[in-house]
């Protein structure tokens, strides 16, 4: 039997080997809730209303931190820091939606993935197998509503796997009703509490998508988005008190994050449109089947896009040197909703803007590089050369673009990324039509209301925390356990 109360509030580490009290190691947990979408300032107002006691109670003993996401920012690919420790596009998550130019991994005829819909399943077999997943390094763990499911079994994984829920997921996706998605919240946080009640995981990774709905349709202003973090503060206070009931809250790491934020649109860009009007035969979601189309435009969040030139050959063209391509990336940038292109050029990448000119990108041995050439881009106001990935984190911090030079080098250097990556201009994003919730607001973009994100504590942290990917690194050091390593995270919790 398991949960006497009292009895292990005095055991100290390791002391306690008998099998009929709970050990240290049976209490030892960490508890990852995502507010799907919710940015540092929103949960930040909403703590300061009052509206969220027990995060705010997670505040005042831990701390609320602010660190970068990745690019894309959006769920999906965003999901693989916190689950792998790592960037999402080397290994194999480009975007949320990405054309297959190898041929190896999606089917023909159009050879693209979206994980918009029912090739979400797909997501386990894209990501590379040699990275583990956090589930795979730990014990009994628990995921809802998680994307990225390996070494997951499906008993435990809540809500992904129920047909009711699925159903009514689907209903919902479909009909853009946002009650709905509040309700499936709720129905979530009840089994997430129940099943940590009852089977004490080791770690659990529950996401949570109202906020990320709510934004979509209403705005990130909507008074909706209380209504969706209330329902994250009651799990985390039902979490809490069952724990400190059972006597497992000393030991329980209970951290709230999300996985990008959100800023509001004005106006769509039909990118499928311009390319096309550019005498571009062109494939993009939901229509992939074109015969012969030569460029495939995958948008993500809504406001990033991966753009594949040439898509009958297996070989990369140049977006900077083959004139046909640098005309196409040259009318892009004349529109007002790019914000950075970005075009792999060899080794380096090649960052250009409309009004703030271009610079080179690229990752060595010796670190992070950033050179000015025609301009200033990304807002550095200097050169970086050879910095560390820590380094280099510090000096886009305050810029427009927080983390923005090592995101820039880990996505052109992606196996599946297009030659040519957009990140729209604030008030846009990239797809006009087809979406079956409104937008509002989007997100993938590099820029700051995109990229920032809370992370939660309810104990102080070792070292300041930078990035998502610093959470799994974290969580495996909370949980006594080893880090894999060629992890793109560290620890902010002392070992
Ligand atoms: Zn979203």
């Amino acid at each position: 039997m398991r949960g006497v109360y009292g009895v292990e509030a005095g055991v100290h580490r390791g002391e306690l080997h008998n099998t009929h009290t709970p050990n240290h190691k049976d209490r030892v947990s960490v508890v990852i809730l995502l507010a799907d979408g919710a940015r540092p300032d929103t949960l930040d107002a909403a703590l300061n209303s009052g509206a969220l006691p027990a995060l705010a109670r997670l505040r005042a003993e831990g701390g609320l931190h602010t660190v970068a996401s990745c690019f894309p920012s959006v769920t999906g690919p965003a999901y693989a820091p916190f689950l792998m420790g790592r960037f999402p596009g080397p290994i194999g998550l480009p975007g949320l939606r990405w054309f297959d130019r190898d041929r190896a991994r999606c089917r023909f005829p159009d050879y693209s993935r979206s994980y918009v819909g029912y090739q979400m399943r797909a997501v386990d077999g894209d990501i590379d197998g040699r990275a583990p997943t956090i589930f795979e390094l730990c014990g009994r763990s628990l995921g809802a509503l998680n994307v990225i499911g390996r070494g997951l079994p499906v008993r435990d994984r809540i809500g992904s796997i129920t047909v009711r829920s699925a159903l009514r997921g689907a209903v919902t996706h479909f009909t853009g009703n946002v009650a709905g998605w509040i309700q499936i919240d709720r129905d979530v946080a009840r089994d997430v509490a129940r099943r940590i009640r009852d089977d004490r995981p080791e770690l659990v990774f529950a996401a949570f998508t109202g906020v990320d709905k709510v934004s979509h349709a209403k705005g990130q202003n909507s008074p909706m988005i209380l209504d969706a973090l209330r329902i994250v503060d009651d799990a985390a206070a039902e979490i809490r008190a069952d724990a400190e009931r059972a006597g497992r809250w000393d030991e329980m790491s209970l951290w709230v994050v999300s996985d990008h934020g959100h800023s509001r649109v004005m106006a769509h860009e039909n990118l499928a449109g311009i390319v096309a009007r550019a005498g571009h035969r062109t494939m993009a979601h939901p229509w992939v089947y074109t015969v012969a189309a030569d460029v495939a435009i995958m948008v993500s969040g809504n406001a990033m896009a991966h753009l594949y030139l040439d898509v009958r050959s297996y070989a990369r063209p140049s977006a900077v040197h083959d004139a046909r391509w640098r005309a196409l990336a040259d009318m892009l940038l004349s529109r007002e909703s790019v914000d950075l292109l970005i075009a792999r050029d060899g080794e380096r990448t090649v960052v250009r803007t409309a009004g703030r000119g271009d610079a080179a990108v690229w990752h060595d041995q010796r670190g992070y590089h950033y050179r000015r050439e025609s301009g200033d881009p990304l807002g550095l106001g200097r050169d970086v050369c050879g910095a560390s990935a820590d380094a280099a984190y510090d000096a886009m911090c305050a810029t427009d673009y927080p983390d923005g030079l090592v995101q820039i080098a880990h996505i052109a250097a992606s196996p599946r990324a297009g030659e040519i990556i957009l990140s729209a201009a604030r008030d846009w994003d990239f797809r006009s039509k087809y979406e079956p919730i409104p937008h509002v607001s989007s997100h993938g973009a590099l820029h700051r209301e995109h990229m920032l994100v809370p992370l939660l504590v309810n104990r102080p942290v070792a070292t300041r925390p930078r990035r998502t990917v610093d959470v799994m690194p974290s969580a495996l050091v909370a949980l006594g356990k080893a880090v894999p390593p060629g992890l793109d995270g560290v620890s902010f919790v002392r070992d």
